[in-house]
Formats: C-alpha cells, structure tokens, sequence
C-alpha cells in the first residue's frame, strides 16, 4: 500500500485503507441482510464508480436478489456541475420492486436526488440508498441514505472505484487531495 501516488497533475495521500473499505461493506452487508432477505431486492449499481463496491457488497450476499447497472454523471475534475446526465437508464422493470441504489460516494446529493425521483415515476415500490462514502457536509438537498459504509468529510478523494478525471479509479486503497 502506497503512502503517496499520483494522478495527472495532483498528488494524493493515504485517506482509507482496503481493510477498512471492506470491513464498512461488510457491515452495509449484514445491514442489508437483515432488513431485505425474502424481499427479492434489484440492486441498481450506479457506474461507473460503483463497481468495486458493488462486487465487493455481491460476495457477502445470498439471498435471492437481481442486479443491474446504470450510469449517470455530475462531476466533470474535482467539482460537481450541479446538473445530471443520464449516460445508461436503468432498462429492466421495477415496478413494483423493492429497489436498492448502490453509489460509490453521495456529495451534494444532487444525483441521488434525481435518480431515486426516476425510479419513484417507474414504479418502484420502496427505494434505498446504500453509499460507501457520505460527505454530510457537502449535502445541498434533503436526501437521507439508508445504509453508509463511512462518513468522510468534504474532500475530494480517488481510488476504489472512484476517479479523477477517469485516471486513479483501480488503487486498491482510497486517498485524498494534498492541499
Ligand atoms: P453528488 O451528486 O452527490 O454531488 O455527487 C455524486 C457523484 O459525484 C458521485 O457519484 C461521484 O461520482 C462524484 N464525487 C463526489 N465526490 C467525489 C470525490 O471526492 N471524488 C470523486 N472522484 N468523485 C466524487
Ligand atoms: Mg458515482
């Protein structure tokens, strides 16, 4: 595990290590778990920067569940435009299903916001968030995730599926902007 790394033209440090990512998704597991099994959930993976923590979640789970993926973009370096694209709706059915968003980090909350209103209108039954990352701090809408893996504070960070700029997405690790 690196200390330090770079990414284009910004250097990064150490913020969260492996373990500690994967012990948080552990408990958004058991979590999951217990309040969902028998419920056939349909886990809507938000790409791209959810991936790793989406496989890592899928290892613990068991009970019977779908999951599908879709893809929606709000930051354009290290600064959210305050507008979502649409870049890969959702295309199975939800009407009716007890869906659960998994993201890699909510910010702002302006994605989720716009994403769990799509879902609303399409029919979905019941609606939760499960976020590895949550920047409290940085929420500019009313917006309440059901399951987080930790709370960091407002910082831009890269690794573990997140990116700057599409560059530091595959670090095994997660690490923060040096000032
Ligand atoms: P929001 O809509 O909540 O403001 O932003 C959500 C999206 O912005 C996340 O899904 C993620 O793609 C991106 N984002 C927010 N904070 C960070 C960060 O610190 N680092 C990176 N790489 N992306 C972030
Ligand atoms: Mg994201």
């Amino acid at each position: 595990m690196k200390k330090r790394v770079c990414v284009k033209d910004k250097e990064f440090e150490l913020f969260l290590s492996e373990e500690e990512i994967k012990r948080a998704i552990g408990e958004i597991a058991f979590r999951i778990k217990r309040d969902l099994s028998g419920a056939h959930p349909l886990f809507v993976s938000i790409l791209n920067g959810a991936f790793m923590f989406t496989a890592e979640l899928m290892r613990h789970l068991d009970a019977p569940h779908d999951l599908v993926f879709a893809r929606y973009s709000s930051y354009r370096g290290m600064e959210t435009t305050g507008k979502v694209i649409e870049i890969m709706p959702v295309t199975t059915s939800i009407k009716g299903r007890t869906v659960i968003l998994l993201e890699d980090i909510v910010d702002t909350g302006t994605t989720m916001q716009y994403v769990m209103e799509k879902l609303r209108q399409a029919g979905a039954e019941d609606i939760r968030l499960a976020t590895l990352l949550f920047k409290p701090a940085a929420l500019r809408c009313n917006l309440r995730p059901d399951y987080v893996g930790l709370e960091i504070p407002p910082v831009f960070i890269v690794g573990y599926g997140l990116d700057y700029n599409e560059s530091g997405r595959t670090f095994k690790d997660i690490y923060r902007l040096v000032k």
